[in-house]
């Protein structure tokens, strides 16, 4: 079975938000220098490459990341394509026949293609997307650009959104040279107590999203072009 990394290398090289932190490591003990062991610092944003956001990054009084449940970041899992303008939100039209397939899906747009060389025209998602995608039992969205909101969206609707239905968020993902399909992710965010968001090691077993106990989704009614599977929601 194969494992697909989907997570950008964290270097001082890799793009944060305007006026962000960007990943340092300060160098505090260093072999080559004749010290006995090597010991290293990190200074940086927590929405760093592949990260997931915690709830207390939008609505006022949310839960830091340490106090997300976990099950949303670990299971079956559908990666859809939508190729879309560059500044597009993705929109419940824009969605593939028989989509969503899983609790967890992830949009391919290849509107921001290189992780070091910041592009402010991403593509992100519509706040009715996210409406649609919850009340079909999606319970993780995740984007392969910064922000599931466009970058001069000082409202953060798509966010709000989210947070109004209890949906977790994966930003930041490399999905390049990932097909569209089923497969099961592994996401899981660092405990870092009342942090608005952690990086994560986001991986993909190329499995068909069958590794580890969780339904898929049903189909839609009147839809017969979806692979069958159990017939239950998710409950994570
Ligand atoms: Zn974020």
């Amino acid at each position: 079975m194969r494992l697909l990394d989907i997570t950008p290398c964290i270097s001082p090289r890799l793009g944060v938000f305007p006026g962000d932190t960007p990943f340092r490591l300060e160098v505090l003990r260093e072999l080559a220098r004749g010290d006995n062991f090597g010991l290293s610092a990190v200074h940086s944003t927590v929405h760093l490459g592949a990260h997931a956001d915690a709830p207390c990054h939008y609505p006022p009084g949310g839960p830091g990341i340490e106090a997300c449940a976990l099950e949303p970041y670990l299971g079956p899992c559908e990666v859809v394509r939508v190729p879309l303008p560059r500044g597009s939100r993705v929109r419940p039209g824009d969605l593939p026949p028989a989509t969503p397939r899983a609790p967890r899906l992830l949009f391919r747009t290849d509107s921001f293609p290189d992780p070091e060389a910041w592009n402010p025209d991403f593509c992100s998602l519509s706040p009715e997307l996210v409406a649609v995608l919850a009340e079909r039992g999606v319970r993780l969205v995740g984007i392969d650009t910064p922000s599931i909101d466009p970058q001069e969206d000082r409202e953060l609707r798509s966010h709000r959104a989210v947070g109004e239905r209890g949906l977790a968020i994966l930003e930041g993902l490399m999905l390049g040279s990932v097909e569209p399909g089923l497969y099961t992710l592994i996401a899981l965010p660092l405990p870092l107590e009342g942090a608005d968001a952690s990086p994560v090691r986001a991986v993909l077993l190329d499995d068909g999203g069958r590794s580890l106990a969780g339904p898929l989704l049903s189909p839609p009614p009147g839809d017969s072009s979806s692979a069958s599977g159990p017939s239950t929601p998710d409950p994570a």
